[in-house]
Parts: C-alpha cells; structure tokens; sequence
C-alpha cells in the first residue's frame, strides 16, 4: 500500500507549535481590535470566475495557480485571497448602504499552486485587512504605520517599509504604452513569458525575477514619471503622512505586485532577509479603487493588505509568554480514581488546567506523567487520603510536598502559582 502523506506544498500545523501561531493571531486582533477593524469570515471556496475578474484573467495566480475544479456544474476555487472574497461579501450584503466607512480584518488559509520552498507554500495562512469607503490617503498611511508597529510587536526589527503608485486608469494606460513602446524594441532579450505579457499585461514583466527580463526592464519608464495629476497628489499627501508619523519608508518606482486589481497606492513590507532569503515579503497591499464597483456595488474606494503568517513566524524573534501548566492528580488504588476525576473537574471549574489520571498504576508511572505533560503541581490521592478528606500535594518545581484539605487544594496551588518556583515554602 502507498503511504498517505500530506498534500504537497500543504503543512500540518501539531500541537507544539501552536503557541507562536496563537501569539501572533493574538496580538493580530488586538492591534485590530485598536483601530477599529472587525473580524470578517468568508468561505474559503468561491466562485471562479470572481478571482479571474479581479485578481486578473493575465495574472500568475489566475493563469497558473488556482485550485480550481468543477462541482455539480459550478466554476468553484479554492480562495489564493482574501480581498476578492471580503469585496464580494460587501457587495451582497450591501454593507456600504448601513455604513459609510467599513474596517474589517480576517485570518485564514489561502492555496496557490506555487512551487514550493521555505515561506512559499501551497496552503499558507494570510492575516488581512480591508477598508471600505474611504479614498483618503491617510487612512493609507495610518495602515502602513499600524503594520510597522505590529511588526515591531512581533520582534521584527528589521522591517523596510516600500511604497509606490500605480496611479489609475488614466495613468495605468498612459504608462503601459511607455513601457510597451520602450520594451517592443528589446523583446528579443525578454523571457518567453514576458514576450507573451508584452501582448497581454505588460505591467507584470515588472515584476519578474529573471535576470533577462532584469537587464532589459533596468533602464525602462516608471509610472511615477506618469501619475495624472491628481493620483501624484494622493501620492505626495501619503508621503507628507508618514512622513509626519514617522514612518521609514522608501519610493520604490518598480513595485507593481501580482495582482491586477490595485490602483494608486502600493506598499510592501520586506523582513528578515537572513532568514527567508530572496522571499523576504512578509506583506503587501494597497488600494483597489474600482473592484467593489466592478463587482457591481458602486463606487466604494478600498484598501487592504495580506501578510503571510508562515513568514511572520520564521521572521519573529519573540517568544509567546509561557502558558499556565496543568496540575496533575494522581490516584492510588480504584476507589481513589473516581476522586481523581472529580476533583480535577472542580479544579477546571475554578479556571485551571487540570489532568485526573483513572488509570491507577503505580505513583512511580503517574509521576513520569505529570512530568511529560509538563505539570508543576501533582495531587495524590489514596484510600487513606480519601478517607480523611486530604490530598498529598506536591509542588514539583520546588520539590516540596504537603499534605492538603479536599477544600483548601485550589487556594493552595494559587498561592503556591503567584510566587516564583521553587521559593515558596
Ligand atoms: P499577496 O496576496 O500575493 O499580495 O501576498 C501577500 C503576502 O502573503 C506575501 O507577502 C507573503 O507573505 C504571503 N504569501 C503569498 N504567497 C504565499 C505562499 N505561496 N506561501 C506563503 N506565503 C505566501
């Protein structure tokens, strides 16, 4: 029989690693939870056609990486982003006609079939957020300055904060016959993929990595050159912004990011070079103008970022304060097992983690278990405890043991919890 392994480029998550995830789920929503953005879920299936109209029918998602499949006669796909889906919920559920500007935020997995590598996955967990209903570029900046300071929570030091504009359509196409005009004459030199782009979406051959498309795109037109006026004052209005926050931030002319839907603001945030290599975006966002009318809701300016959370954690030099360990009760002999299980229930009830042991054993075998599980406190229980009401109770990080009343095992453990190990008496 062929082993059963887990999907390629797909990741179990177990148990021990939890705790760096829910520090950084946690200290997502509280920076949320701060500026005013609630939690929005969308299902993780969409319909096809909603990714190919505004990520882009040209794009490296669209063209390549969806997984995409056929159900009962439906075009379904499984979401490679969150913003298609969070702009399509806005639109049915006609949130703009209840509130003017609208912060919503979500954590969840995404899958696009790349090749995949460290911090590149075919599964991979985003952290977003989106903003409706407001064109301003204030909100673009304060976004900006959120994520650097969410970065900083996180213990990433080293964040290099990128922006640029990509203007509107007035300017987008102005600037893509430039760049068409400047690039026809260098095709020869271009990758086959880019050739091909040259016809289809010239933008994206800005983006490539290979050295070909590099050498001849090194020299090319940028789009700062050719922002309308209006999209160059957004622009100056986002810098004076962060300028004023304090922001660091760097022009970066050549970002364009892979998906078609942006208009005006773009920004990335690279990290941890040292450790994630050339796959060093830990995030990247901006503003879609058009998509929610495009998807039929009128026009409602918005902005969003995703930032992958596989990426945070391997750039991440903090470590999540240490969780509360169980406290283990052990029993000797059946009687005292059905003790063990009730009195470690009312443990639980009084809000602490707790493991009662029915198995019997030896004390010896019960130990090496509380040891495992990592409990500081062990309460043994036997027929002769039973009978008068008390428990033995050891605080394992102090080596110490004491005999305790039935009633008085909770204030004991709390008292002992609240001074360092192995100090109290
Ligand atoms: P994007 O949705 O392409 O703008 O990506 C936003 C962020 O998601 C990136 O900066 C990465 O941190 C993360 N990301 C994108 N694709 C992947 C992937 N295949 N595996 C892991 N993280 C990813």
């Amino acid at each position: 029989m062929t082993s059963l392994r887990a999907v390629k480029g797909m990741n179990d998550v177990l148990p021990e690693e939890m705790p760096r995830w829910h520090f950084v789920e946690r200290t997502y929503a509280e920076t949320m939870r701060r500026h005013g953005y609630r939690e929005v879920r969308t299902p993780y299936v969409e319909p096809t056609g909603l990714f190919v109209r505004t990520v882009g029918e040209t794009t490296d998602i669209v063209e390549k990486e969806m997984y995409s499949f056929v159900y009962q006669g439906e075009e379904l796909t499984l979401r490679p982003e969150g913003t298609a889906g969070a702009a399509r919920a806005y639109v049915e559920h006609s949130v703009h006609g209840r509130e003017g500007i609208s912060r919503w935020y979500y954590v969840g997995p995404m899958f696009r079939g790349e090749r995949p590598q460290r911090g590149r996955y075919r599964q991979f967990y985003q952290l977003g957020a989106e903003i409706f209903g407001d064109a301003g570029p204030g909100c673009d900046a304060e976004m900006i300055d959120m994520l650097v300071g969410f970065l900083r929570e996180l213990g990433i030091g080293d964040a290099e904060v990128l922006v640029n504009s990509i203007g509107g359509s007035d300017t987008r196409e102005r600037f893509k016959q430039a760049l068409v005009q400047y690039l026809e004459p260098r095709k020869a030199k271009l990758t086959a993929d880019s050739q091909r782009r040259l016809g289809t979406n010239p933008l994206r051959i800005l983006d490539s990595k290979a050295e070909e498309d590099q050498a001849a795109i090194a020299e090319a037109p940028t789009v700062l050159e050719f922002l309308a006026p209006e999209d160059r004052a957004h622009f100056d209005k986002l810098e004076a912004f962060l300028k004023a926050l304090g922001t660091p931030y760097r022009v970066e002319p050549r970002l364009v990011r892979g998906l078609d839907y942006y208009t005006r603001t773009l920004f990335e945030i690279k990290g941890a070079k040292a450790k994630l290599g050339a796959g060093d975006t830990l995030l990247g966002g901006g503003r879609y103008d058009n998509m929610v009318g495009d998807l039929g809701g009128g026009s409602v300016p918005a902005l969003g970022f995703a930032a992958g959370l596989e990426r945070l954690l391997i750039a991440s030099e903090a470590s999540p304060p240490p969780s509360a360990p169980p406290v283990y009760v052990a029993a000797l002999g059946d009687a005292a097992c059905s003790a063990a299980l009730v009195l470690a229930r009312d443990l639980r009830k009084s809000g602490l983690s707790a493991e009662g042991d029915a198995r019997g054993g030896s004390l010896k075998s019960q130990l090496r278990r509380a040891n495992t599980l990592g409990a500081r406190f062990a309460l043994v229980v036997g027929e002769s405890e039973l009978a008068r009401g008390v428990v033995q109770a050891k605080d394992l990080g102090a080596h110490a043991q004491e005999e305790v009343s039935r009633d008085r095992v909770h204030e004991w453990i709390t008292a002992r919890m609240t001074s360092p190990e192995g100090s109290a008496s």
